[in-house]
């Protein structure tokens, strides 16, 4: 690869989609807004969506001869590069779990398995929501400078709903992780999809200032769906109700 030394090749995923290049033989810029109109690329092209054919339009030189000159989004691609390393980390040491220690415990419910749902860069760390078949809970990934508490110590987290009560603990792929428990066991699921599409409801609520009032907004969750379940009610169709309900749960 040294020949391509300070080329995007060999990083090509290391470019965000914003990336400005120029031609390291004429320094003809590329830039992702304006496209390439003698070409017919249209503004908004990403660098590396560009054809393999395409060629510098100053001296006709091939894509290989490009060069990084800005890249705003390079960051956020870091970002979300950790953000996608960490999750996994976290899905595989909760699957280390359910394998290890959960898989024959009559409580977990087979229909669902571990996965990560919606997380999002958040005050430097990570946040979503690990659905498990005996668990759902958000889930932050805390930024390094956060600090860390002992195993089982509470910390009160503020969001734009309300306050959550968060648990400390510490695994050891994932490392230092804070939990706020909102279902369990997950019994009441009947599908994945039902379980993912509580999860992303969660995560949308979460950030909804309408909703707030009150405190404990995780219990305020469990009440509700707790309130749907106990009377039965034949007209309700299970996914979309529960969604309704997680929104209606949180804004009452
Ligand atoms: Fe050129």
């Amino acid at each position: 690869m040294s020949g391509f030394e300070g080329s995007y090749l060999g990083a090509s995923d290391k470019i965000s989609a914003k990336a400005i290049m120029e031609c390291k033989i004429c320094w003809t810029p590329y830039d992702p807004a304006e496209g390439d109109d003698t070409r017919q690329v249209l503004p908004g092209t990403p660098f590396l969506d560009l054809p393999e054919d395409w060629t510098c339009p100053g001296c006709s030189a091939p894509k290989a001869q490009f060069l990084v000159r800005e890249d705003p989004g390079a960051e956020s691609a870091a970002v979300m590069e950790e953000m996608a390393r960490r999750v996994a980390a976290l899905e595989a040491d909760f699957r280390e779990i359910f394998n290890a220690k959960m898989r024959d415990v009559p409580m977990v419910n087979h229909a669902l398995h571990v996965a990560a749902v919606g997380f999002q860069p958040w005050e430097g760390g990570f946040l979503g929501v690990l659905v498990a078949p005996w668990f759902m809970n958000l889930v932050l990934l805390p930024a390094e400078t956060r600090p860390v508490l002992g195993a089982g110590e509470k910390e009160v987290i503020a969001f734009p709903s309300g306050e959550y009560e968060f648990l400390h603990n510490a695994r050891e792929m994932v490392g230092p992780y804070l939990a706020c428990s909102l279902f369990s066991p997950m019994g009441d699921f009947t599908s994945q999809l039902q379980a993912v599409d509580v999860a992303r409801a969660v995560m949308a609520e979460l950030f909804r200032s309408e909703n707030r009032a009150g405190t404990d907004r995780a219990a305020d969750i469990r009440a509700a769906r707790e309130a749907e379940l106990a009377p039965p009610a034949p007209e309700v169709e299970a996914t979309p109700s529960r969604r309704k309900l997680i929104s209606g749960g949180l804004a009452g």
